[in-house]
């Protein structure tokens, strides 16, 4: 059947600005590290692509390397795109990255131009697409100086086969010496992609104050803790859950007992404000709007409706917020 996006994809979702460039991202975005790949269901993935615009979800998140086999998440989006999404491209932001490993030699992987510049062009043909709208540096490249890797996003921006540059896993130190070479050049940082939840808070220790002293965005990635700042292992680990299945990021022994305990205690808390867990913990991210996007995983449909309602309350007492601190001392 011809996909046809729905008349109120706009009604409910907010946009958030990001830092002091011009455009705005949905507070909550959807990423396709995993159940997108060529080993998971298509249509399950298309599902859940379509679902979303549906549901104001404008953003999509990408890599050269998400699948697996590496490569294949790019390729379904692709698909769905010439299938369902491509009417719609205008109303669609596109990101994908270079950095980890994707083809053998001394090319495939890190921060040089020769990396950069090939592995975008591979990510368009794979997607279809003639620019993304987000490209970014997925990682620091400890051995090419900043200054190369920079002037590439500059490249690659007047190229036009990018809007805008992002920036993914780069220290605050990093982060600022990136973006004034990047403001140098004329092509200022929009947006950097760091992993932050309730259980890990790095980027309060610096980053934030210098994506606001350079007007940057930031979009948190693994908001949910993977899926442990759930209701989803409360009661042990199913067999259909990221833990319980074969990736290499979240294993059953991750979930510890103290974990488990946490968990517990802060499911509890959710229910009395009304959210389930995953809801409370978009909302925590997305507190204060220090935070322009929450970039949320799924492995199935009824998780992106669950947390996308989340927005219906993004409001934290004083005593919840210092009740979640007591929980995670
Ligand atoms: P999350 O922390 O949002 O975890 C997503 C997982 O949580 C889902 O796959 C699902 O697990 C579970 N989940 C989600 N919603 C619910 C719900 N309502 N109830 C129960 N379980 C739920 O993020 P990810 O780790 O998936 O990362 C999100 C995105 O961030 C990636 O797709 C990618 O775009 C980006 N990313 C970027 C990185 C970088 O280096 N720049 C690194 C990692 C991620 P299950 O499959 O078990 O159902």
């Amino acid at each position: 059947m011809v996909y046809q996006a729905s008349s109120t994809r706009y009604a409910e979702m907010k946009y958030n600005r990001s830092g002091k460039s011009g455009l705005k991202l949905p507070a909550i975005s959807l990423g396709m590290w995993h159940n997108f790949g060529g080993l998971d269901y298509h249509e399950n993935g298309r599902a859940m692509l379509l679902r979303s615009f549906d549901l104001g979800i404008t953003h999509f998140d990408l890599a050269n390397n998400y699948g697996p086999p590496p490569g294949s998440a790019e390729e379904l989006m692709g698909r769905v795109l010439k299938s369902d999404l491509g009417a719609y491209r205008d109303e669609i932001i596109i990101s994908t990255k270079s950095g980890y490993h994707m083809w053998e030699g001394p090319y495939g992987e890190w921060g040089s131009k020769k990396n950069m510049v090939s592995s975008l062009d591979q990510s368009l043909k794979r997607m279809g697409l003639d620019y993304v709208d987000i490209f970014y540096s997925h990682r620091p490249d400890p051995n090419t100086p900043f200054e190369e890797t920079m002037a590439t996003l500059d490249l690659i921006v007047r190229q036009g086969k990018a809007l805008y540059v992002g920036l993914s896993n780069y220290t605050a130190e990093q982060t600022k010496e990136a973006a004034s070479i990047l403001k140098g050049l004329g092509t200022p940082l929009l947006i950097h992609q760091p992993s932050y939840s309730m259980m890990n808070r790095w980027i309060e220790d610096g980053l934030q104050d210098v994506l606001d002293d350079f007007g940057v965005g930031s979009i948190a990635f693994c908001p949910l803790a993977q899926g442990l700042l759930t209701n989803k292992y409360v009661n042990g680990i199913p067999a259909d859950s990221r833990a319980g299945g074969k990736s290499q990021f979240l294993k059953e022994k991750d979930i510890t007992e103290e974990k488990l305990n946490q968990i517990i205690q802060l499911n509890e808390l959710a229910s009395s404000r009304g959210q389930s867990l995953a809801q409370m913990s978009l909302a925590w991210v997305l507190r204060g709007e220090r935070v322009t996007s929450a970039l949320i995983g799924a492995s199935r449909v009824s998780q992106i409706e669950e947390n996308v309602a989340a927005l219906k309350n993004l409001a934290f007492a004083p005593e919840e917020l210092a009740a979640i601190e007591k929980i995670l001392k």
